[in-house]
């Protein structure tokens, strides 16, 4: 569904160049959540704006391939926007419009991706709210976003990505806004929507939890680089990379009860840094010399990864 091969975004500054997204690689097929990891500033939100063409002016971006659906898109991926893919947002609050009504707000995405006459579109509304698991969508039609909570305005603008068409969805951390409860309504709604209709998803995430609860494989960014890829049982499991290693090493579950808990010591390179090697070797328990040049990529058990450590 979706094939990307070293996307690298450059932005401009008074700084000099900023190097937000170094060396991307996404392989999604059809039908399969696909989780996008990582610490705050690794990249995943600018991967997120490449894909829906929502970069700031000046974005220098490039690619070695960039298809969608088979299609080759580099230069045009804003013509899919809206048509083939579309954002849920982790704040729904924000994302809807407070002072119209969910009727309102359905209707100008309706209305924007289909050319249906009113009741028509009306009932399109109804039935998509209804398909979110909202009870009595009819009703709400006539409702204000501060009149539900934040698992309903959730699922409404889940009901608004898929009343634009859309088959490719990127979820932007959809729980962070939510309690332990309802976000896990919401991803069981995403998977049942990805079972039942035919979705594909990206699901931005930082939380591990929801990565194995709701994804089939992951990627793990790190300073704008894919750093590991796989099938999340293994990932989980068995990480590979150093940084996986040291991501799932720092979780509070991994800690014994009481103990300090562990930590990835310093910081992710500043984008404003070239990086002629390694990206984590100055983070990294095992860097030796031979770190100072670029990493070679690994595969094994359905796992990539790149690292001079054979077996890291
Ligand atoms: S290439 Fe070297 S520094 Fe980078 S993760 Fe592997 S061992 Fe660590």
């Amino acid at each position: 569904m979706l094939e990307i091969a070293n996307l690298s975004v450059t932005l401009p500054s008074r700084r000099g160049p900023l190097h937000v997204l170094r060396r991307i690689d996404l392989s999604m097929a059809k039908g399969q959540i696909h989780g996008l990891i990582g610490e705050s500033g690794c990249g995943k939100t600018m991967t997120a704006m490449a894909l829906l063409g929502l970069l700031p002016e000046g974005a220098v971006v490039a690619a070695d391939r960039f298809r969608f659906d088979g299609d080759e898109v580099a230069g045009r991926v804003k013509t899919l926007r809206g048509r083939r893919i579309a954002l849920i947002s982790q704040d729904p609050a924000a994302a809807l419009n407070p002072v119209l009504t969910i009727g309102r707000q359905m209707d100008d995405v309706i209305r924007s991706h289909h050319a249906l006459p009113r009741p028509e579109r009306q009932a399109k509304a109804v039935d998509i709210l209804a398909a979110t698991g909202l009870p009595d969508p009819q009703n709400l039609l006539r409702r204000y976003p501060h009149q539900l909570s934040g698992g309903m305005q959730q699922r409404v603008v889940i009901a608004q990505a898929l009343a634009t068409g859309a088959d490719f969805l990127i979820a932007d951390e959809p729980t962070t806004a939510l309690d332990v409860t309802v976000g896990a309504q919401v991803l069981r709604l995403l998977r049942d929507l990805v079972a039942s209709r035919g979705l594909t998803v990206l699901m931005i995430t930082h939380d591990m939890d929801v990565v194995a609860e709701t994804c089939d494989r992951a990627t793990v960014l790190y300073a704008g680089i894919s750093v590991e890829e796989g099938p999340v049982g293994a990932l989980l499991d068995h990480p590979r990379h150093p940084y996986t290693q040291a991501l799932l090493a720092a979780l509070p579950d991994a800690a014994p009860h009481g103990a300090r808990l562990a930590a990835v010591e310093g910081s992710i390179p500043p984008p404003t840094e070239t990086l002629p090697g390694c990206a984590f070797a100055a983070r990294c328990p095992h860097a030796t010399a031979a770190c100072a040049a670029p990493p070679p990529l690994r595969n094994a058990g359905g796992q990539s990864w790149s690292c001079h450590l054979e077996l890291p």
